[in-house]
């Protein structure tokens, strides 16, 4: 029987289409010479209500761009942002979105083709992307989804059979991207840069139903839309603080209104703890190191702010004075979050003042010791479990008297250790997106071979439990190794 991949269970509707036209264009995907499938995200597609099954058999045409699925009416985004600071004007150069994909459960997500060729916003770029980079999105996106991280999701990344250049050719691939929402703080940019009075309200309006439809009813909804944006990066970057995650390139345009990590270009996960790590080889001055990503956030509100504040309903003073004092809540809202993360990584459920100076203690140590973020924090559940087998040997987590501070926290609270350390499991990973086993992954797939990559996936999946089968995928890269260094996912 052959499948037909207009019967894979495609429900759209095309709600950003109908926007005011600048906020989008009219963009088809071009063609490629050859596609085919590398990957489909089986469960994913279950849950967006389409067949998996047929996905992989008959989905290469879709994933490329050579079929359009029926229902979908593909656009370009218009958007703006600041990068590295200064403000630019940029939209989807390289990514088409088909529409968005109504699931079972009545949610709407955007499907998006990521490679899919020029568009009116492509600049001098050639509108591709390599399988490396793609696949990279695909692998780090799902990680973090299972670490319960929202995000983007990965749908399917195909190969094009033809290369881009880059600084060598390489095998060309399209990778399909799901997303609460594509609009990012750079989208409101945009819209309030070039035509606010049309743009801005048509925009906001449409964000509020997708994402903060509470918002429509408040006194003053741009204000409270903010809020819930606010509220959402807070989150957002307080859970990537908790396990390690360095997004590399925090530009406005990178960032969504949804509150889900978006754009895994040079992003990394920590190895050795040190707050100051950049992965990126673009990032010079560090703008986008590990411990400046809540600075950073708050600095991208305070962008979507000022393009909020036209169609903020008080009068110019009164709005900016309520933003504003939104926005000041930026930190404490951070900081509760993650102070939050912080007592559960520790398996405290009851709150002690001294909770943040233990856990910054902590971090001190790892810092000076140059210990592995993610197994540190693994290791701290058998420490909880049995004290005195453990000792205080080189490889346990913390000095001898952090060690003693934390197990006398554990005591003042109710339950035992070993009910703590069951909690702890269940917040501190044992495998990540490693970046060694990332490379080896690409380096396996851009040679025709997969195996790694499934294999890698399917450990990702199941971040929080030791087995077998992720043995290997635990450990920190042996010391010694050069400095990891990233390259902006093109
Ligand atoms: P990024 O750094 O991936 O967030 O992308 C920044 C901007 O550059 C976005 O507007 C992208 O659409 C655009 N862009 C990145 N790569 C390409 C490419 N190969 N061709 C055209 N536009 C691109
Ligand atoms: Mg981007």
């Amino acid at each position: 029987m052959r499948d037909s991949i207009a019967d894979a269970g495609w429900r759209f509707d095309n709600s950003y289409a109908r926007l005011p036209e600048p906020l989008h264009a009219e963009s088809q995907p071009v063609a490629v010479r050859s596609p085919a499938v590398v990957v489909v995200n089986d469960r994913l597609a279950d849950d967006l209500g389409l067949d998996p099954a047929i996905l992989w058999r008959a989905g290469a045409g879709v994933f490329a761009g050579n079929e359009i699925p029926p229902g979908a009416k593909p656009i370009a985004q218009a958007y703006a942002g600041h990068q590295f600071g200064h403000f630019t004007n940029l939209g989807d150069g390289r990514a088409i979105l088909l529409g968005e994909q109504i699931g079972p459960n009545g949610r709407r997500h955007d499907i998006q083709l990521k490679g899919a060729g020029r568009t009116r916003y492509s600049r001098g770029g050639d509108g591709r992307a390599a399988l490396g980079p793609m696949l990279r999105e695909y692998i780090v996106s799902e990680g973090m989804h299972a670490l319960g991280i929202p995000t983007t999701r990965s749908l399917a990344v195909a190969t094009t059979g033809e290369l881009v250049l880059r600084d060598a050719p390489l095998a060309g691939a399209v990778l399909t991207r799901v997303a609460a929402s594509h609009i990012r703080v750079g989208t409101f940019e945009f819209a309030a840069a070039v035509e606010h009075d049309r743009l801005l309200p048509a925009l906001l309006g449409h964000a509020i139903a997708r994402h903060d439809p509470s918002a429509a009813e408040a006194a003053d909804p741009a204000v409270a839309f903010f809020e819930g944006v606010v509220d959402r990066q807070a989150a957002l970057v307080a859970r990537w603080m908790l396990v390690g995650f360095v997004h590399g390139v925090m530009n406005t345009d990178n960032m969504a209104v949804s509150g889900e990590t978006i754009d895994y270009g040079p992003c990394a996960f920590l190895d050795a703890y040190d707050p100051t790590t950049v992965f990126s080889s673009i990032d010079q001055q560090g703008r986008y190191a590990f411990a400046n990503q809540p600075a950073i956030a708050h600095w991208n509100l305070a962008r979507l702010a000022e393009s909020l504040l036209p169609v903020s309903r008080g009068g110019h003073e009164e709005s900016l004075a309520a933003a504003r004092s939104v926005l000041a809540t930026f930190p404490e809202r951070f900081d509760r979050h993650y102070l939050a993360g912080a007592r559960a990584k520790l398996g405290l459920c009851t709150e002690e003042d001294g909770d943040r100076d233990l856990f910054a203690t902590l971090l001190r140590w790892m810092h000076e010791t140059r210990a592995d973020f993610t197994a540190t924090f693994a290791g701290l559940a058998a420490v909880a479990e049995s004290p005195a087998a453990c000792g205080h040997t080189a490889a346990s987590p913390g000095s001898r008297e952090w060690h003693s501070a934390w197990l006398a926290r554990l005591g003042r609270q109710p339950g035992s250790p070993v009910e703590a350390a069951a909690r702890m499991r269940r917040v501190n990973p044992v495998v990540i997106p490693r970046n060694q086993r990332v490379e080896e992954a690409l380096s396996a797939a851009e040679e025709g071979d997969f195996t790694s990559l499934h294999r890698l996936l399917a450990v990702l999946r199941d971040p929080f439990m030791e087995t077998n089968d992720n043995e290997r995928y635990r450990g920190g890269p042996p010391a010694g190794c050069g400095a990891y260094r990233t390259f902006c996912g093109t």
